[in-house]
């Protein structure tokens, strides 16, 4: 065996499921550690919850510092499949900014794999590529970054451009090459939130919480939430806040994902409709555009809790659910709410932040310069 080879299989450990989905088929056998897991909970202070509400945030934005985020938990699952398959190279794709290929790409180098990234751009020449936010990180590893058109659709064409990649990988290198979908959501990535209910559980968040409520941008963070919501009989109520698309989308992707497991020979009957809701209303502008209202409420939680969302997931995420309390309370089930921070944190490098933070009367403008010792500033 060559020495990354043994590299690589020393990563792999055992994956025990808790026994609640051991019933499924095609349960994975391995895992890789990524994760800092039991992330943690506590109360997040948000400006505008209504009083009878009790706002909680779960922290895994904490997964890790480069790979903070949700995409890890499902990397931990994937990158174990491609090791235990054999596979040397790992093939994904994404927007330019994706959390998920920037996660993949600096786990993959972690681990000894190399990596390659489509990622859809409207600028496709190489000389003019950006090297903000997530792409510095991707650029600093070394990963081969392939841009795509911006319009191009994983069901279309980005498929078929992983494939035909592999071909070539195995063709000219003679070496396995495997490809992770978008947003790593597939009947393997639903393990990572699988993962993350087993320490919700032990974290007593079903005892104490009456709703949880979660960005969703491929599903599969959503969806191994409710599967294991319902498998383990947590009767929690899961929301779910789209950034683009439609929740028919989602919906389908995600019963595709558990059909990987047999699920509906299983659970007939029961679909992702049934165990989670979905509000599209969520996106405000569309994926990856942003209102003003977005970002004011992104640099009002930085002022009053500390935390930071993301332009394109958790900022749009928490906006819309402090929405939902006030307008439509009747939508949760309880007043006790888990918000699950998903990460994105690079995604504020992007540069759209710049103008808000720089805005004349904007919270986040309190700048002056102090120059002579004894001129002491103003107190704003
Ligand atoms: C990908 C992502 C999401 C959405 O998770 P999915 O499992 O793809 O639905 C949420 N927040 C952040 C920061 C992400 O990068």
């Amino acid at each position: 065996m060559s020495a990354n080879k043994q590299r690589l299989n020393e990563s792999l450990i055992n994956y025990d499921p808790p026994e609640w989905v051991s019933k499924l088929d095609n349960v994975p056998k391995h895992r890789v550690q990524l994760v800092h897991p039991d992330t943690p909970i506590h109360r997040w202070y948000v400006p505008g919850v209504p009083e009878d509400f009790e706002l909680y945030i779960k922290r895994d934005d904490m997964t890790g510092s480069q790979l903070s985020g949700n995409k890890v938990r499902k990397l931990e699952f994937l990158l174990a499949d491609a090791i235990s398959k054999g596979c040397s190279t790992i093939i994904t794709c994404g927007g330019i900014q994706s959390n998920h290929s920037r996660a993949t790409t600096i786990s993959g180098h972690q681990l000894g794999l190399k990596t390659h990234l489509l990622l859809k751009s409207t600028e496709l020449d190489p000389e003019k590529a950006t090297c903000k936010g997530n792409v510095l990180l991707d650029r600093l590893v070394g990963t081969h970054i392939h841009l795509i058109p911006g319009d191009a659709v994983y069901n279309e064409d980005i498929h078929q451009r992983m494939e035909n990649f592999k071909k070539k990988i195995s063709e000219e290198k003679g070496e396995k090459a495997y490809s992770i979908p978008c947003g790593g959501t597939n009947s393997i990535g639903l393990f990572g939130y699988v993962q993350t209910f087993q320490e919700l559980l032990k974290q007593k968040v079903p005892d104490n919480f009456t709703d949880i409520a979660v960005a969703v941008g491929s599903g599969g963070t959503i969806g191994g939430l409710s599967m294991s919501n319902y498998l383990s009989n947590s009767h929690l109520r899961i929301h779910g806040m789209l950034v683009g698309d439609t929740g028919e989308y989602f919906h389908s992707e995600i019963n595709k994902a558990l059909d990987g497991l047999n699920w509906s020979e299983k659970h007939p009957g029961v679909q992702s409709q049934d165990m989670c809701e979905m509000y599209e209303e969520a996106q405000g502008r569309g994926y990856a555009l942003s209102s003003p209202d977005e970002l004011e409420f992104i640099s009002a939680v930085a002022e009053a809790t500390g935390i930071l969302l993301d332009p394109v997931y958790t900022g749009k995420a928490a906006f819309h659910l402090i929405k939902m309390m006030k307008e439509k309370p009747e939508c949760f089930k309880g007043k006790k709410v888990l918000f699950i921070h998903t990460g994105g944190m690079f995604a504020l490098f992007d540069g759209r932040m710049d103008d808000m933070v720089r805005m004349k009367g904007s919270l986040t403008n309190r700048i002056d310069a102090w120059i002579d010792v004894d001129k002491v500033p103003e107190i704003n």
